[in-house]
């Protein structure tokens, strides 16, 4: 699927957690796919503020998968996204390589 068209599609639904305003024109860059996850970079055109979103397509092949199938995008995540990053220091490399971890 077109994971970057479904964002730019959504990205007017939230908010720059920095400066509050609408991240409609952001800037949107892939940095990484894996199967069906995603890893997305989001850079405010207000503030400039960058922060990474972490998608995952539900409902197996990526032929299959539609935008309804998957977990709405809430402010939250982004927010704890941003808290992440803040307190990340080193390459952003590094943070992406880092092994996810599922309780
Ligand atoms: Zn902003």
């Amino acid at each position: 699927m077109d994971i970057m068209g479904f964002l730019r599609q959504r990205a007017g639904d939230f908010r720059c957690p920095v400066c509050r305003r609408s991240l409609a024109d952001c800037e949107l860059r892939q940095l990484a796919h894996q199967g069906p996850h995603y890893t997305v970079q989001v850079t405010c055109r207000h503030c400039s503020m960058a922060f990474l979103v972490a998608l995952e397509v539900q409902g197996g092949a990526e032929a299959e998968a539609t935008p309804s199938q998957m977990d709405p995008i809430s402010p939250d995540e982004l927010l704890e996204l941003h808290r992440q990053l803040r307190d990340f220091e080193g390459p952003l490399t590094e943070l992406l390589e880092r092994p996810s971890r599922r309780d």
